[in-house]
């Protein structure tokens, strides 16, 4: 399977047959079918949103480096996260950690709004220059620390916390409209699993998904620095 992913994805291949070959090998087959992730993630340039030195790899199976020692999810990981929100064209959807800008793309495809917050500023403003570059103007960015959430932006529909924290944290919940969904990993610092959060009245529902690995969230409601 590695040799059929790399062999269709040779330097002398357009990005375009790279990007449908990521989806087709790496997304489909792994049982992602939500039309709308398939169309999202078929859509946006993934290797516009990596360093000029990870390129070439931009749809290869991985998480990649993009500096101050951050990295892009697994495009695999992207598509997990985004079918587990549910998401349609009428939400409102908050993301904290925008890193590359990446996944906020992905969501801005699929929703009406998303706030995206990153606690390092060059990357916040590389990720805001890399979408309005590409046209999008359905998304607010912020630099500041993400785990106590955007007061003056709440509620919102969904929330994705794209770091890892020991659990949800508290004013996340929060801040999530009733009927909303919240999708994190959660867990030890250096494991997780992905947990998928929904407020009904007054319950909370949580469910547990796969095994995952992200960088630490830094803040009040995460991990010490
Ligand atoms: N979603 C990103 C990848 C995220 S990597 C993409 O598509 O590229 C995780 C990001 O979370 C890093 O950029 C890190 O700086 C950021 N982060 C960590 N703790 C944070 C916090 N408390 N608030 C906001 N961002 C945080």
């Amino acid at each position: 399977m590695i040799d059929r992913i790399r062999s269709l994805q040779s330097p002398d291949q357009p990005f375009d047959d790279r990007r449908r070959a990521m989806v087709d090998t790496q997304i489909m087959t792994r049982g992602i079918h939500a039309p709308l992730v398939l169309e999202a993630m078929s859509k946006v340039p993934r290797h516009l949103f990596v360093g000029s030195d990870a390129v070439e790899r931009a749809y290869y199976d991985m998480a990649l480096d993009i500096g101050m020692g951050q990295t892009i999810s697994q495009p695999y990981m992207v598509a997990v996260m985004t079918e587990l929100l549910g998401l349609n064209s009428t939400l409102r959807v908050l993301e904290i950690g925008t890193g590359s800008g990446y996944q906020a793309a992905i969501l801005a495809e699929i929703v009406r709004e998303v706030c995206t917050i990153e606690r390092i500023e060059s990357h916040t403003e590389r990720a805001r220059h890399r979408l309005n570059d590409l046209g999008y103007t359905n998304v607010r960015f912020r630099t500041a620390d993400g785990s106590v959430g955007w007061a003056e932006e709440a509620p919102f529909d969904r929330i994705l916390i794209t770091a890892a924290a020991p659990d949800i944290p508290q004013p996340l919940i929060e801040q999530l409209t009733d009927g909303g969904i919240a999708v994190a990993p959660v867990g030890a610092r250096h494991t997780q699993q992905l947990l998928k959060l929904q407020k009904s009245g007054g319950d909370i529902v949580r469910e547990f998904y796969v095994p995952c690995l992200f960088v630490p969230l830094i803040g009040q409601y995460g991990w010490q620095e």
